[in-house]
């Protein structure tokens, strides 16, 4: 028999993924040892709806490369819980639970520096703030807040969406079993992979006893526990990496309520008590039927861990009448599931993540890892159903296959710049280069102007540690970050990210001092003097974000911010910015924030309003450029009560559109100082980031009445 060019071991998400990506070119076999692919999203089918019995809030369909027909999206938008010493707190968020305990102030602000520290001591926090905030981490980790990486840790102040989608997440598994055309054989266990010169003999246990195949690359999509088994006998980064990965347990109970008349709730976390989480589904499909998930992970799942299906039905209920929520009698129990699972994800230690590199998904030359918890590069989830098919898909890409542009760490978009490197020296400019950069940040910004998956998977995987550069190895700055954040905000997901992202811009480039935010992060130095300190519009650009991802947290900020920037306005209404070789953009971003914070700045907006018609040109461009114009529009456009002055910039600007869009302009320029002379860069859009400016403009720009 033909060796089979690839042998995916595990049918779990990153299996299929990895099989998806390669199975329409290449002969692909998939084996499964359970009898049903999926891993660990296992949704059941009922007459009254579907429940799900591992991975329970809804996927984003953005990460599938082709249509997945999961059914009506339904939102689980109440308010969340905390159960802490028999007391029940609501709040809309995470923090607003926090502020309710009745920590002290001190405690409070000790809670970002606890965050963020690499020690995994708390020594400001007390025992009951402590235990509120593991009880939020555990709603998707498995382990001790202690124990995971600073990177990690910040999930604790994640308000989840609990979204779920009517035909449940099966529909995903589904989606990519009817996709691809790889062979899938479930109940073969596979026991031994054995590198030769010329592939890889793949030996599985099955019904017909032990049979085994040739493969020329393997894709080893387990969890990292059964990975090591087949590959112990191996040495090297990979196998010590899956040596130190260790794992929490979980039990997942649901039970089918109903005519429950319970307070709406999203769901409940718990710092007392067996159960850690309780998730609140109201099942559409069948009235009055509530589909109530409670967790039970780590030490609590292993207390209970060989308790009868029944016993520990029982506990679930009898702590849901706990809560005070409403009581839930045995009668209206109308059916209970209980499903134990050994590995529910990877704890994010240090000791296990703390070495990753690229290196450790390579146990020998023919074979790679793929699996959720591979999907690191130090802030990446190594956890979850995106990190799973992100990690399949790359695997894919690393076996051979020309996977086109993959969202993985390391991989890159194109270019969307061109930078012109002038050497300013004392006998004149003398032109040094023009290289083609700019591979991140923009990006962010052409996703506010139309959407696109890719765009966003690339950006998600170019993070660091929530923050994002211009692009590779140049470093994280405000403003780099901010476009990126705006374009995924735009994008209506990513609501966990942006809200760790939010986090990050504040402790990194918020100045109390001042009320404005740097470029560089605290304790960095620019390449010129001038790069340091704060500057109006990335005052401007965070606050405005914070004011939309998480406004009551970061009110302090916003209104420290928009007093900043009234300070810094000049008596004409306009507002310097030393990035962007512009005059509006600037204004843009100000005003943006300022007309929404109140009657304070109302006289601050009144002047800009006053000083961008003061500037446009008799054709109805400002300074007859694209980019410019564009700015002023949304400037205005934000402002409101500007019609006539916007309907004629519009009109400019749809009769620039040439067949290809908008010519690119000139996008950025600034300088480094290195021994006293200056190389200035003067970076020009190659195409797409002018149109992605017009293209926002005339949306967002209100036409001629
Ligand atoms: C209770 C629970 C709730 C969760 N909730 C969420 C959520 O809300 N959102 C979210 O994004 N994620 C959630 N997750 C996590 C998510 O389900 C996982 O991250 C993801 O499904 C992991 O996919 P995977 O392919 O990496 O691994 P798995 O799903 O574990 O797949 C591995 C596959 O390999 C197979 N296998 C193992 N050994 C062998 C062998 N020797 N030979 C052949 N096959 C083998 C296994 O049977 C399995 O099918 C949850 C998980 C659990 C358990």
């Amino acid at each position: 028999m033909d060796p089979f060019e690839v042998v995916v071991v595990g049918a779990g998400l990153a299996g299929l993924a990895a099989a998806g990506e390669l199975g329409r070119r290449r002969r692909v076999l998939v084996l499964e040892a359970g009898t049903r692919a999926g891993g660990k999203v296992e949704t059941i089918r009922r007459d009254d709806g579907v429940h799900e019995r591992g991975a329970l809030f809804a996927f984003d369909p953005a990460w599938i490369p082709f249509p997945v027909d999961a059914g009506e999206l339904e939102l689980e938008d109440r308010p969340i819980g905390l159960s802490l010493d028999g007391r029940l707190i609501r709040g809309d968020t995470v923090a607003a639970c926090l502020g309710a305990t009745g920590a002290d102030i001190l405690e409070s602000m000790s809670v970002g520096c606890y965050l963020g520290s690499p020690s995994p001591q708390a020594p400001m926090i007390g025992a009951a703030l402590s235990r509120a905030l593991n009880a939020f981490f555990r709603v998707i980790h498995p382990g001790d807040l202690a124990e995971y990486v600073p990177a990690r840790r910040r999930d604790a102040l994640v308000r989840h969406d609990a979204a779920h989608f009517r035909h449940g997440n099966g529909a995903l598994v589904q989606a990519f079993l009817d996709h691809f055309g790889a062979e899938v054989r479930t109940g073969r266990r596979v026991t031994r992979l054995s590198v030769e010169t010329d592939g890889v003999t793949v030996g599985w246990r099955g019904a017909h006893g032990d049979e085994q195949a040739q493969a020329e690359r393997v894709v080893v999509a387990t969890p990292a526990r059964e990975a090591l088994e087949l590959l112990g006998g191996l040495d090297g980064p990979a196998t010590r990496f899956l040596r130190s990965v260790r794992y929490g347990r979980g039990i997942a109970v649901v039970l089918g309520l109903a005519d429950a008349e319970l307070e709406p709730l999203s769901y409940v976390v718990s710092a007392d008590g067996t159960v850690n989480t309780f998730v609140f589904h109201h099942a559409a499909r069948t009235p009055g039927l509530t589909v109530l998930t409670a967790y039970i992970v780590a030490e609590r799942a292993a207390a209970v861990w060989e308790h009868g299906d029944h016993e520990i039905a029982a506990l679930v209920r009898e702590q849901l009448n706990a809560l005070g929520i409403g009581a839930v009698p045995a009668a209206k129990v109308r059916w209970s599931d209980v499903r134990r699972w050994p590995e529910v994800g990877p704890i994010v230690s240090q000791a296990a993540y703390g070495d990753f590199s690229p290196a450790c998904l390579h146990p020998a030359p023919r074979i790679v890892l793929a699996g959720d918890y591979t999907w690191w590069d130090g802030a990446q989830m190594p956890y979850g159903m995106q990190a799973a098919i992100l990690s399949g898909r790359r695997a894919a890409a690393l076996v051979g296959e020309g996977a086109g542009a993959l969202p993985t760490p390391g991989s890159r978009l194109a270019p969307l710049a061109v930078s012109l490197v002038t050497r300013l020296t004392d006998a004149g400019p003398l032109v040094k280069d023009s290289v083609r950069d700019g591979t991140i940040a923009f990006y962010g910004l052409l996703l506010t102007a139309a959407p696109d998956p890719g765009i966003e998977q690339y950006l998600l995987g170019e993070a660091e540690d929530g923050l994002w550069a211009y692009q590779q190895g140049y470093g994280v700055t405000a403003l780099d970050s901010a476009l990126v954040m705006e374009g995924l905000l735009a994008s209506g997901r990513h609501a966990a990210l942006l809200e760790t992202s939010a986090a990050r811009l504040v402790d990194e480039f918020f100045d109390a001092d001042d009320g404005g935010f740097r470029t560089l992060p605290h304790g960095s130095h620019g390449r010129a003097p001038y790069w340091e300190g704060t500057d109006c519009p990335a005052t401007a650009f965070c606050a405005w974000l914070l004011s939309r991802i998480a406004p009551a947290r970061y009110a302090a900020e916003c209104a420290a911010a928009a007093a900043y920037l009234r300070r810094r306005q000049s008596l004409s209404g306009e507002w310097p910015g030393q990035w962007f070789p512009s005059r509006t953009i600037p204004a843009f971003y100000a005003v943006r924030l300022l007309a929404t914070s109140g009657a304070e700045s109302a006289a601050a907006c009144r002047r800009a309003g006053l000083w961008l018609r003061s500037r446009q040109d008799e054709d109805g461009s400002w300074t007859g450029a694209v980019i410019e114009t564009s700015a002023a529009l949304l400037a205005l456009a934000a402002l409101g009560g500007h019609d006539e002055v916007v309907a004629r910039g519009r009109d400019w600007l749809a009769r620039r559109r040439g067949g290809a869009g908008w010519p690119g302009e000139p996008i950025l320029h600034y300088w480094f100082e290195e021994a006293g002379a200056r190389t200035y860069y003067h970076t020009a859009d190659a195409g797409r980031i002018t149109s992605a400016w017009a293209t926002r403009a005339l949306r967002e720009a209100p036409r001629r009445a």
